[in-house]
């Protein structure tokens, strides 16, 4: 067992009472290592760090192209121990060693990309309508931020609010989820090393419900960015509107993925199959409704159960695994009670629809790659995330009716058109309810384009240079270039 600490204000700690709790490798299905469980007194404290380096510290006094320096170097050392923080996180969440390879190669752009913005953030020269004053406007940071993140992709979520938060110049706490911790704890390891000044960024762990809502009511903290549940997003949106913090919140999605029968369907059936089974299903962006126009309903329904039959599952740790296993046990519950709902809904189970028990398995909580045919969209399996590899398929008519269907859902963050027709296919962008539409792909995201959800999905945009706006605040600055002060009982 690995025994993992904490990091607050450049210390490596335990808990302040020295609780911990055992993270799960989910393919081996036994504990591998102990993450401090971290309460309120460890929020003081990281918050204390994070309010120092904020206020006093070299951090505070650094230039914007040191900042971005420092960054730099911190993409540059992820690169470097990509290999390392790709196994960790196999072990730990059970994601696919390809996926993360290509994932921990990736998240460096995003620090490289917001480090190069450090020393562009511009205030502004303004014409005024008094005579003999100068006006000017500052950009400048918020303070201490707090980033929360879900279990899914630890790293990759956290460096869409670190690498803007830091270029703003801002300091942070980061909360990974009590599913995945221990990723984030090796990436912690990093801020030393890069050079930043202690407390710049802290990194604790625990529970939602402990340190969690003790670092969101925390009156010192000026905004908190967070990636997670629907439900936990609009808990934490209460708490920070008490304490008039500012938010971005990256929540769920039910997104559609529409296929049209003029579409390439070798293409469409590829990108639908990323869409829902790519890491399990256990993205929010996962295109976990597939709609499908009448006329080849049932061959391409045909196409997508051939694919999903074929789907090799086994240890992520193999490269050529296709299907992990279900990051955690609670989530594994989660989704064999909606292969329950959905059978008893009367949606048509035309592939898996139970947990896998195949050798290659092991000891992990897989779940057989599932597509449910026949789906009305009123159904509960068409209307909640699942978070799991679990398709519901749904045929429409025409454009009015996908898209109607398409938009019958609480949820906007992203959705995908298969079609040749680009008339159509950009009527369909244009009238989607979703923060990103793929017209004939899916699921690619960048640092250079904004994500983020329309209506239950989020608020706020992470990524692409306006992301940075959401860790910066205006300040105006008037500046008097009178020889005397007009009378001070007249507004002027
Ligand atoms: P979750 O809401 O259960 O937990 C997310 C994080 O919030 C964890 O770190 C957890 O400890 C913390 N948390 C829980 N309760 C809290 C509270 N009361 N106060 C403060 N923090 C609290 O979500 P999850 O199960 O970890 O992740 C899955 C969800 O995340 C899915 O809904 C998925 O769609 C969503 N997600 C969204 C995006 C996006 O960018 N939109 C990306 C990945 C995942």
């Amino acid at each position: 067992m690995q025994n993992y600490q904490m990091l607050i204000g450049g210390e490596w700690v335990d808990a302040a009472d020295g609780q911990v709790f055992e993270t799960m490798n989910p393919y081996l299905g036994k504990p591998w290592a102990t993450i401090p469980r971290a309460g309120a007194e460890d929020a003081e404290r990281a918050v204390a760090a994070a309010k120092a380096a904020f206020r006093d510290g070299p951090w505070a006094r650094m230039n914007p192209t040191e900042r971005g320096a420092l960054i730099r170097r911190l993409a540059d050392l992820i690169a470097e121990r990509a290999e390392h923080l790709a196994r960790v996180e196999v072990t730990d969440n059970g994601k696919l060693i390809g996926e993360m390879h290509g994932q921990l190669r990736y998240v460096p752009q995003f620090y490289h990309y917001f480090a190069g913005l450090a020393d562009k953030l511009q205030g502004a020269v303004l014409p005024i309508d008094k005579p003999a004053m100068f006006n000017f406007t500052r950009r400048e940071p918020l303070g201490v931020c707090v980033a929360i993140t879900a279990w899914n992709s630890p790293l990759l979520l956290a460096a869409w609010k670190l690498a803007p938060g830091l270029a703003a110049g801002n300091t942070f706490v980061l909360k990974p989820s009590e599913h995945a911790s221990a990723s984030s704890l090796e990436f912690a390891k990093l801020f030393d090393e890069a050079g930043f000044p202690p407390g710049v960024v802290n990194v604790v762990t625990g529970f939602g419900t402990e340190i969690g809502e003790a670092l969101v009511g925390h009156p010192d903290v000026a905004k908190v960015a967070f990636t997670g549940s629907e439900r936990t997003g609009r808990r934490i949106y209460e708490s920070a509107a008490r304490g008039l913090k500012k938010v971005t919140l990256e929540l769920g999605g039910k997104s559609p993925n529409v296929v049209f029968d003029d579409a390439e369907l070798d293409n469409a059936a590829n990108g639908v199959v990323a869409g829902i089974f790519a890491a399990a299903g256990q993205t929010c962006i996962a295109g976990s409704r597939v709609l499908v126009q009448d006329g080849i309903y049932e061959e391409f329904i045909d196409r997508l159960v051939a694919v999903a039959q074929g789907v090799r599952m086994g240890d992520p740790q193999e490269w050529d695994t296709q299907l992990g296993p279900m990051s955690n046990e609670p989530q594994f519950q989660k989704v064999l009670g909606y292969l329950e709902v959905a059978k008893a809904e009367g949606a048509r189970c035309v592939t898996g629809g139970k947990a896998a028990s195949r050798p290659e398995c092991g000891d992990g909580a897989f779940v057989e790659p599932t597509i449910f045919a026949d789906v009305d969209n009123r159904m509960r399996i068409a209307r909640e995330e699942v978070f799991g590899p679990v398709l519901a398929a749904i045929h429409f008519k025409n454009i009015d009716e996908a898209i109607a269907i398409a938009n019958d859902t609480p949820y906007g963050l992203a959705a995908g058109v298969w079609t040749q027709d680009m008339r159509r296919a950009l009527t369909m962008a244009e009238r989607l309810e979703a923060g990103t539409v793929w017209i004939n792909t899916y699921r690619a995201v960048s640092f250079m384009s904004p994500f983020g959800g329309y209506k239950a999905s989020g608020l706020g945009r992470e990524n692409g240079m306006e992301a940075i706006d959401s860790y910066l605040q205006t300040k105006c600055v008037w500046l008097s270039t009178a020889t005397e002060v007009p009378n001070p009982f007249v507004l002027g």
